[in-house]
């Protein structure tokens, strides 16, 4: 994949990546030219085709990816999504995102992804199963415990990953396979916590923010208003969270629209709604809005929670919100990130503010190995310290470039974002392994 240089606004995942990595590569010194394309662009990428058999009796073939972008630190670690959508430039960002991630958070693995091309929402529970099982006997052993290990991500859940457990548990029978994927049902080896570690993790590192008084403005959550888009597994449960702490809730969207009241909406009677209807549209005594207002909406804290790059220059400048908690995976196109920090909205970056997700399943991964099954408290308790401390080392990270800036280094160039510093550490952490284990041979 060629390498972009320019910073046009480009809604190609991998495009804006890159801008990022780029930005934050001219905060770092001494990385050897010849490493940096390696530490961009993914070490291995997939493609598989499989046919099913479908419920009408018609037979259609699939197209799915796997990414490992990186194995440097660890074996590749990242979800697998489902989504009509799905492209390989998409995939590879995302993978790209995980191994910046799980170097953030500090965690032994690298970053991968995987996605196949289809429409969850008009498939059957016997197609889901069928194409998952075919996408994993395709991908053999380029997944395994220590090798790449999946997650769930956008319209994948518990339930997928207990079928690529099966599957790949039947094609290496007599083993503990349990640790080749991660978010599965508590039952088969998931670990308590799992299913709202994004949130309650993006939850965690924005009290630490507010603590540290990175946030001019917000000393706390309590009476904040809150503005969420999407309204799944990472939308829902934020706004769950953020409501609990004290927050307002004033705006929710999902794909089809947006529900708003400034009197504060119910998180879960919103989900109880939305699991009713199929949306958070129509919620009796709230106001319909579109998903634009959503972005737009008179809010302390938004929290972009559903697809990529839906904060762009063409609607950055709305943004009222003094604080974005990305929630979602680049939901901030690398050029809008520079409009946001002139209007000084800090930007809580994805690679640190929804990283509770693999962290918590880096805690199942360790209990499968274990065979050990922790309490709800054990693992909240070191998601917290985790996140916590990947606040400071990115706050005491931005305020050292910061200091770095006013001295000259960078001049004529924007000043340093959280971003910045989040994604300066990864490359340095990465880096830093590579020089260690050293170029093979
Ligand atoms: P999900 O499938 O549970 O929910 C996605 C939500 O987004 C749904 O409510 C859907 O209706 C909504 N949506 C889709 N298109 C939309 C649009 N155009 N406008 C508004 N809403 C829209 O997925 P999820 O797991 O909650 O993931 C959401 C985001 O969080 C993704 O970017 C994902 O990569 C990221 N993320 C998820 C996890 C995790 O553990 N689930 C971890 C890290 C990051």
């Amino acid at each position: 994949m060629d390498t972009p240089t320019r910073k046009v606004e480009s809604l190609d995942l991998f495009v804006n990546a890159t801008q990022q990595f780029e930005r934050a590569l001219t905060w770092v010194d001494g990385i050897k030219e010849g490493i940096i394309d390696f530490l961009i662009n993914p070490k291995r990428t997939v493609h598989v085709r499989f046919p099913v058999h479908m419920d009408d009796g018609t037979t259609r073939t699939f197209h799915g990816f796997r990414v490992l972008h990186s194995d440097v630190r660890g074996p590749g670690k990242g979800g697998i999504r489902y989504h009509p959508d799905v492209t390989e430039a998409e995939v590879s960002a995302l993978a790209a995102f995980m191994t910046w991630k799980t170097a953030v958070v500090d965690i032994p693995y690298g970053g991968g992804k995987g996605g196949v091309i289809c429409d969850p929402k008009n498939l059957s529970r016997r197609e889901l199963r069928h194409i998952t099982r075919c996408f994993v006997a395709e991908l053999g052993d380029l997944i395994g415990p220590h090798t790449d290990i999946p997650a769930p991500d956008v319209y994948t859940n518990a339930q997928t990953m207990a079928w690529i457990y099966d599957t790949f548990d039947r094609m290496h029978p007599g083993g503990n396979n349990l640790a080749v994927v991660t978010g599965k049902p508590l039952e088969i080896g998931g670990s308590l916590g799992r299913d709202e570690a994004t949130a309650r993790g993006s939850w965690y590192a924005t009290e630490q923010m507010l603590r540290r008084g990175a946030v001019p403005g917000i000393n706390t959550l309590t009476g904040a208003r809150v503005a969420v888009q999407g309204y799944g597994n990472a939308g829902s449960v934020a706004a769950r969270l953020f409501h609990d702490a004290g927050a307002v809730v004033v705006a929710v969207s999902d794909s089809r629209g947006g529900t708003a009241s400034d009197a504060g909406l119910d998180p879960r009677a919103v989900l109880e709604h939305k699991q009713n209807t199929g949306s958070v549209i129509g919620f009796p005594g709230a106001s319909q809005i579109t998903n634009e207002d959503v972005l737009a909406y008179d809010c302390d804290v938004l929290i972009p929670a559903a697809l990529e790059c839906q904060i762009t220059t063409a609607n950055a400048g709305n943004v009222k919100a003094r604080l974005i908690v990305e929630d979602a995976n680049g939901p901030t196109t690398a050029v809008a990130d520079e409009v946001l920090a002139k209007r000084g909205v800090i930007v809580l970056p994805d690679i640190l503010a929804n990283a509770g997700g693999v962290v918590v399943s880096y805690f199942e991964w360790v209990q499968n190995l274990e065979n050990q099954q922790w309490s709800l408290e054990k693992v909240q308790t070191m998601l917290n310290d985790k996140m916590c401390r990947a606040v400071d080392e990115t706050v005491d990270r931005f305020d050292a470039l910061q200091d770095h800036y006013s001295k000259g280094v960078n001049k004529g160039k924007p000043g340093p974002t959280l971003r910045d510093a989040a994604l300066v550490s990864a490359i340095t952490r990465i880096a830093t392994v590579v020089l260690q284990r050293d170029i093979w041979p």
